[in-house]
């Protein structure tokens, strides 16, 4: 559970100790670690739990969830570089549709244990560029399911993606992959949505990523040691006090895995969004607000070049108001009742907008509209430099250890 009241308090106290408006990322880093501790603890043994960086780079987000994760999956040359610096030895999982000579020669020398070939010329290549270095590359085939479950917010599979390699052309790619010398195929990797928030629907897309290797199995006679299902677990951004039901669901995957993974087979999860969703906040104080053709607008201190996730969605992002009493102007504060309001960010375009006709209770120039569940794809996917704002600052909850 979020800890929304510390989080809170240490935006009043911050806003008490400034002088311009509020603009804020908070991480509650202390949240995080109890996070990612429980969900590590509730795997069964035989899951391997990664981070996947892009959802949030920031440093002392993954200095956090080091400890409780194997490693790290990473979708660039940047971001395995980034890791490196700050881990030189924990494990690192790479993949990503577009992959240079360059980053697959980088995880070559920097140790990657695993890398996800996405199509037959990419195998052929890092197989040339291993052989020239005299050495063997530990490799996944990302599978382009047809049967990938339905329902999440962004699908990569089931359905035509530039993601993976397509389930009818699986067979030549195996059987590539075996014959190249300095390829060692471990197994296969089935990352194919992201947000999903049906547990039981995840489930089964599990239960299908196993039966394809059960299958490759027997297909090829020949054992295959990994089994990546990827990521995608998803955040209620519509009901945010609801979790996807993480008890439940690794309770059924234990049941699951005792009956479906063979004892050679390493399972491994690479979550982005559910280790980091839930305790990164976004704060920004209101600047104005206006009634404009009936609907009612709030501008505040930031907006979508901050965090672009609910303008790239569509969605209305959830937020909370947090009061702030103190008004320093001698004239009548402008406030809303009972009314619907426009969350909108102070960029010239009409683009810019975190929530849409929300209703709100109260709302007044100079509270400030606290965006949850912020933690992932939120900073990380905005363009931050567009009119040249300044940035918001960034606050860590983390209790000295
Ligand atoms: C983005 C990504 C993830 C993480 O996805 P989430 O939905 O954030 O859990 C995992 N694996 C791959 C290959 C990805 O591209």
């Amino acid at each position: 559970m979020e800890r929304l009241n510390t989080v809170i308090q240490a935006i009043i106290e911050r806003k008490a100790k400034q002088q311009g408006p509020l603009c804020a990322y908070v991480y509650d880093l202390d949240n995080l670690r109890v996070h990612t501790a429980s969900l590590s603890a509730s795997l069964p043994p035989s899951v391997r739990l990664f981070y996947a960086v892009k959802a949030n780079a920031d440093e002392r987000i993954l200095k956090t969830v080091a400890p409780y994760v194997t490693g790290f999956e990473v979708a660039s040359g940047g971001e395995l570089q980034k890791v490196r610096r700050l881990f030189a030895d924990s494990p690192v999982i790479f993949g990503g549709p577009g992959k240079t000579d360059e980053e697959l020669a980088a995880a070559i020398e920097e140790r990657v244990a695993l890398i996800h070939v996405e199509s037959v010329w990419e195998l052929q290549r890092l197989n040339w560029i291993a052989a020239r270095r005299q050495t063997t590359v530990r490799v996944l085939l990302r599978v382009n399911l047809r049967q990938a479950a339905s329902g999440a917010t962004l699908h990569m599979a089931g359905k035509p993606t530039q993601f993976g390699i397509d389930e009818q052309h699986i067979a030549e790619a195996i059987h590539t992959a075996l014959t190249l010398p300095s390829i060692d195929l471990q197994g296969f990797h089935f990352h194919s949505m992201s947000n999903h928030t049906d547990e039981q629907a995840h489930l089964s897309f599990i239960e299908t990523c196993l039966s394809f290797v059960a299958q490759a199995e027997t297909t090829y006679g020949r054992r295959f040691s990994v089994v990546n299902v990827g990521g995608g677990v998803g955040v209620h951004y519509n009901e945010p006090d609801r979790q996807f039901r993480w008890n439940w669901f690794s309770k059924e995957l234990n049941l699951l895995l005792r009956r479906q993974a063979p004892p050679h087979w390493t399972v491994i999860f690479e979550l982005g969004r559910f280790i980091a969703a839930h305790n990164g906040y976004y704060a920004a104080e209101v600047l104005d607000l206006k009634t404009n053709y009936g609907t009612h607008f709030a501008i505040i201190r930031g907006g979508t070049h901050h965090l672009r996730l609910p303008a790239a969605w569509k969605m209305n992002h959830p937020f909370l108001v947090i009061p702030i009493d103190e008004w320093p102007y001698p004239f009548n504060r402008p406030s809303l009742h009972n009314q619907r309001v426009t969350l909108a960010g102070e960029l010239c375009t009409p683009n810019d907008i975190l929530a849409r006709d929300v209703p709100c209770a109260r709302l007044r120039v100079g509270d400030i509209v606290l965006f949850r569940c912020a933690g992932a794809y939120g900073w990380d996917i905005s363009h931050h430099d567009f009119l040249s704002h300044p940035h918001p600052e960034f606050i860590y909850l983390e209790s000295s250890m």
